[in-house]
């Protein structure tokens, strides 16, 4: 089969979080996916709603073959239908992997900063597993900010990856925690010195940014007017 759009079975469904749910689509058989890579997006549609498509960042890597992986939250119409209704058996179209926010792997012993906010964690989790599949000799920094310690995205399997790879960093930062509440992890948005804070070899650093629009160019104008680099070393996902 060609690398076309395929109707796919919801192999199984995971609830990572009360509103976020990984969705696991099958590949049919004889499916040709080409290479397609870590750090792409699916778009994906209802067999009885074709004109209502959303695209959703693979959180498998491109070494997961059989399946597709996204994580996904609820949030307006097709985020609340997939996390409310979506269960193993049922069937959507997908639209094969497509997008630039490929993880730099090539030429070895980049440093990988990964900025995220939210759901936007979830191509990151695809860039961890398959560096630490392949023991690249990759750093990756994830710089992860979320409202509250409820709101971490795959966190027990972001920390089994740092045990497992030494040159991988989980960084959380919770902006809206009481302040009785007993985290001792960082407080507060992500700010420019607190990113700055982890570049230490800035020509061999590439910036990644995921989530809100404005969390995304926050991060655009940190690489390019605070630090001086150029825009080759930043790669961005805008959400909305
Ligand atoms: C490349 C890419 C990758 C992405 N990857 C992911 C991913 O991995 N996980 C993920 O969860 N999302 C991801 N998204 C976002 C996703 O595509 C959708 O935009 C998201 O699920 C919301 O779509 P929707 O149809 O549910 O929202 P829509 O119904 O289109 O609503 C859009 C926004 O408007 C708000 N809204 C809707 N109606 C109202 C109203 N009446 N009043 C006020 N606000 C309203 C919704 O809350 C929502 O935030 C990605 C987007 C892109 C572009």
């Amino acid at each position: 089969m060609a690398k076309v759009i395929a109707e796919m079975l919801v192999e199984s469904v995971k609830m990572e979080l009360p509103d976020v749910k990984t969705v696991r689509f099958q590949w049919p058989e004889g499916y040709d996916p080409g290479d397609f890579k870590t750090g792409q997006f699916i778009t994906v549609y209802w067999p009885h709603k074709i004109k209502y498509k959303r695209a959703y960042s693979l959180s498998s890597s491109g070494l997961d073959k059989g399946h597709y992986e996204v994580t996904v939250k609820r949030d307006g119409k097709m985020g609340t239908s997939i996390v409310d209704w979506v269960e193993a058996g049922d069937k959507m179209f997908v639209i094969p992997p497509a997008g630039r926010f490929l993880p730099v792997f090539e030429p070895p012993g980049k440093h990988l900063i990964c900025v995220a906010g939210g759901s936007g964690v979830t191509p990151f989790r695809g860039f961890v597993r398959e560096a630490t599949k392949r023991n690249l000799d990759t750093h990756i920094t994830v710089l992860y900010t979320v409202k509250t310690t409820s709101d971490i995205i795959f966190e027990e399997e972001f920390r089994a990856l740092e045990a497992e790879n030494p040159r991988f960093k989980f960084h959380v930062t919770c902006t809206r925690l009481a302040p009785e509440h007993p985290w001792t992890g960082r407080r507060g948005r992500i700010t420019p010195d607190w990113v700055k804070s982890f570049v230490t070899d800035p020509a061999n650093t590439v910036f990644y940014a995921c989530g809100t629009n404005e969390m995304v160019a926050a991060v655009e104008h940190l690489v390019l007017h605070d630090l001086g680099l150029p825009k080759e070393q930043m790669k961005l996902e805008k959400w909305g």
